[in-house]
């Protein structure tokens, strides 16, 4: 993990820095909410140097000694951001959900100041479709993202599902048993089930590897696996269909 450059400071914008910590390759949340909160605990673990910005004091005191910099701000004052030296950090988070006024407006501002590298949370479509047109490419909506995912868990023999695109997963299951016991090369996965065996892990390691063509995988590994929702669905549920049938 990187080390940190920049200790909490969070009287400095108060003290009157004008940018106290924002430079290329920082990260500046705005909201620190659920979403926002964890999103930036888990930056800063991995060695980014986060900007927390939040409009509550309270919520700002939980965040002061996680995160390399927090400021208690309105961030619709555009100011302020520009007194923050939002324009130099490498991504902006805008993770102010319910208040969509507050949320539209913040993300307004920030193009104006010109950080053009937003990332915006939405709480609905026409949310979703406001964040759009201002010219934002990065709109998460993480209840849908997290619902969507949560179905296809539910619906196959899954531990992860990832979507890729609309049409493209990656999702971790078990091996089937008709594709065990023998190298891959012999079972034509692809043209058979319409999905590749991307990679494997065997029963009790920690580390992944390449599932290449005269891998053998048995019953106790995982494997991750690539190809559309329903093909990867059907894939993970062989053996309950063969048990079934
Ligand atoms: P989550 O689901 O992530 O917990 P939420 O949808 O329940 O979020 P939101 O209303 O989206 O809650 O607010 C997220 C955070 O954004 C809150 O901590 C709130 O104080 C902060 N916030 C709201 N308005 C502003 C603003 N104008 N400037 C800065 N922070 C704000």
């Amino acid at each position: 993990m990187k080390s940190r450059k920049w200790r909490t400071r969070p009287a400095a914008f108060f003290m009157g820095n004008p940018h106290p910590m924002a430079h290329h390759g920082a990260v500046a949340v705005i909201g620190l909410g659920r979403f926002g909160g964890s999103l930036a605990t888990e930056l800063a673990a991995y060695g980014v140097d986060v900007i927390g910005i939040d409009i509550n004091e309270e919520v700002v005191a939980q965040y002061s000694d996680k995160l390399a910099f927090v400021s208690r701000t309105d961030a619709t004052d555009e100011t302020v951001l520009r007194q923050l030296g939002l324009e130099d950090v490498s991504q902006v988070v805008i993770a102010i959900g319910n208040d969509l006024e507050a949320s539209i407006l913040t993300a307004s501002k920030v193009l104006k100041i010109g950080n053009r590298h937003i990332w915006a949370k939405a709480v609905s479509q026409a949310h979703a479709d406001i964040l759009g047109q201002l010219g934002i490419d990065n709109v998460i909506r993480p209840e849908n993202d997290m619902g969507r995912r949560t179905a296809h868990l539910i619906r196959g023999n899954m531990s992860d599902f990832m979507p890729v695109s609309e049409d493209f997963v990656l999702a971790r299951t078990a091996p089937p048993v008709r594709i065990s016991d023998s190298p891959l090369a012999s079972f034509d996965v692809r043209r058979e089930y319409g999905v590749s065996v991307v990679a494997f892990r065997r029963d009790g390691e920690d580390s992944w590897d390449i599932a290449d063509q005269d891998v053998t995988l048995y019953a106790n590994d995982e494997i991750l696996i690539a190809g559309s929702p329903g093909e990867v669905e059907d894939f993970s549920t062989l053996d309950e269909d063969d048990e079934e049938g």
